[in-house]
Order: structure tokens, then C-alpha cells, then sequence
């Protein structure tokens, strides 16, 4: 099995750093770095519709905290790309915007927390979905990670808005970046800043794909949001501003609750 995400995509400043690296640049690090330096970040989930900017943060949370993001789509995707049994077992159903079965990924994710890099907190992205891998993530964690309370980032954005983002969502299938071809276009239109390969849309992002994974967030997703809404660590952020204030909201509020649990 594949264990292992795609790169990072975070970088440090360089001069000439290209258009898709600004988002994630110094700036935005160093802007929240003041507030990140007092979280100690523990298990935390991004919980979210698809494309509200869950791999962002996760990727922006990640460079500053110095803890790992674990994208169970990641994760799947590159499972599919490698051909395993996994990957095998999970393509049809990726494709078709639907879920893959749950004890597939929480074998995934339990194999995945095992890694000594999530020794001091771990950023999850895409887990969980469904109540059934809620309980199984609360099990695990009683069981393995004894006194770390999850905290659970709530990222709310109007669905249409959302379905806007997607549709102009383009990837490079080397490095994974992320690009909007409105709001963070490449350079050179249709190819990768860093490596210049030619970028593709993700095939589940297509309008017609994209309403099938909304619908099924709705379904298996949604109920989440009252499964964990009691829960002492729970923020809410509005998705809908810019990453890096979503980034500073997350952190600010995180570091708040955690202090006050420790009063
Ligand atoms: P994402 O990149 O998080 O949007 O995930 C892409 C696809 O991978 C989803 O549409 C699902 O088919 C599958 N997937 C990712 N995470 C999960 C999960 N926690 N449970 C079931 N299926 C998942």
C-alpha cells in the first residue's frame, strides 16, 4: 500500500518565486508565524465541503507547525497512480464521486498514524467522512493517543461559490500543484509554474462530478458537523476569505482553546 502523500507543495521565499508559490510564501508563513509559535497543534482535523480549501490550509498549518498533513484523498489518488490493490479497489468509486468503503481507509489511516512524524500532531484532511469513521477515529485515538484531544476546524463556504472554485481547478499531474485558472492562474497559461508540464483537471472536478461529491458530503459528511459540534475544540472559519486569514483565524483560535485547556 502507498502510504505516502505527494510532496509538499509549501516553500520557503526564493526570488522569482512563481505565482502559485506566493500564495503559500513567506509571507503568509511569517504573518502567522507569531500566533503558530504558541500552538502546539495535536490531532487536527479539517472538516469541510471538497474544494472549501482543505489541502491548502493543510498544506500552509502543516509548514508551520512542523507537523504532517495526511490527505486521505492524497493518499488514494496516489494508490490509483501506482496501480496497488488499494488503489485497484478505490478507482471507481473516485472517479464517480462516491466514497470508498470505509475499513479501506481507516486501515489506511491507522497504517498512516503509526509514522513517528505524527508523534506531535497531524493535520487530517478529507478523514473523516462518515460518522462511521468518526467513531473509529475517536476509538483510535482514545486507544493510541491517550490525553490528546482532537480539535475539529470547521471551514463553511456556500456551496456555489465552492462549485466556482472547482470548475477552474487545474493540477499539474508531476508536482501537484494546485492552481485556479481565475483566481491563481499559472504563468503561462495551462502550464505548471515549477516544471512546466502541462496541467489537467482533476477528473472528479468536473461540474457534473463535482455536484455528485457535494450531494454525498451532504449525505455522510454533513452530520459530522453535529457529531462534533459539542466537542470542547471545535472552530469555526469562514473559508471564503483569503488563505492567508483563514490560515491566522485557524491558528489564533487553536491556540486560544488549547491554552484554556490547560487552565
Ligand atoms: P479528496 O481529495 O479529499 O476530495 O478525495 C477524493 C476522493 O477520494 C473522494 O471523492 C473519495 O472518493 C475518496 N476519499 C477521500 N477520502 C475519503 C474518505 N475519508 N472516505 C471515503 N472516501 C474518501
Amino acid at each position: 500500500m502507498e502510504l505516502r502523500e505527494p510532496r509538499s507543495r509549501v516553500k520557503d521565499f526564493q526570488p522569482g518565486m512563481t505565482n502559485s508559490d506566493r500564495l503559500l510564501s513567506h509571507a503568509v508563513l511569517t504573518e502567522n508565524r507569531s500566533t503558530a509559535d504558541a500552538v502546539r497543534p495535536g490531532p487536527v482535523l479539517l472538516l469541510g465541503a471538497p474544494g472549501v480549501g482543505k489541502g491548502t490550509q493543510g498544506e500552509i498549518l502543516a509548514k508551520i507547525w512542523g507537523v504532517p498533513k495526511i490527505s486521505t484523498g492524497d493518499i488514494l489518488r496516489a494508490n490509483v497512480s501506482n496501480g496497488t490493490p488499494l488503489g485497484v479497489q478505490a478507482a471507481q468509486m473516485m472517479k464517480s464521486g462516491g466514497l470508498v468503503p470505509d475499513d479501506l481507509v481507516t486501515d489506511m489511516v491507522a497504517e498512516r498514524l503509526r509514522d513517528r512524524d505524527t508523534e506531535a500532531g497531524f493535520i487530517l484532511d478529507g478523514f473523516p467522512r462518515t460518522v462511521c469513521q468518526a467513531e473509529w477515529l475517536d476509538k483510535y485515538l482514545n486507544a493510541h493517543r491517550k490525553g490528546e484531544a482532537l480539535a475539529i476546524v470547521s471551514m463553511c463556504m456556500d456551496h456555489d461559490q465552492i462549485l466556482q472554485r472547482v470548475v477552474h481547478r487545474t493540477v499539474c499531474p508531476v508536482c501537484k500543484t494546485v492552481y485556479n485558472t481565475e483566481l491563481m492562474p499559472p504563468k503561462r497559461a495551462g502550464h505548471c509554474d515549477l516544471d512546466d508540464a502541462e496541467l489537467i483537471q482533476r477528473n472528479d472536478d468536473s461540474a457534473v462530478i463535482f455536484k455528485t461529491r457535494l450531494e454525498v458530503f451532504r449525505r455522510e459528511t454533513e452530520p459530522l458537523f453535529e457529531f462534533y459540534r459539542s466537542h470542547f475544540l471545535f472552530i469555526e472559519v469562514d473559508a471564503g476569505k483569503t488563505p492567508s486569514s483563514v490560515t491566522r483565524d485557524i491558528s489564533t483560535s487553536l491556540s486560544r482553546l488549547r491554552n484554556q485547556m490547560e487552565q
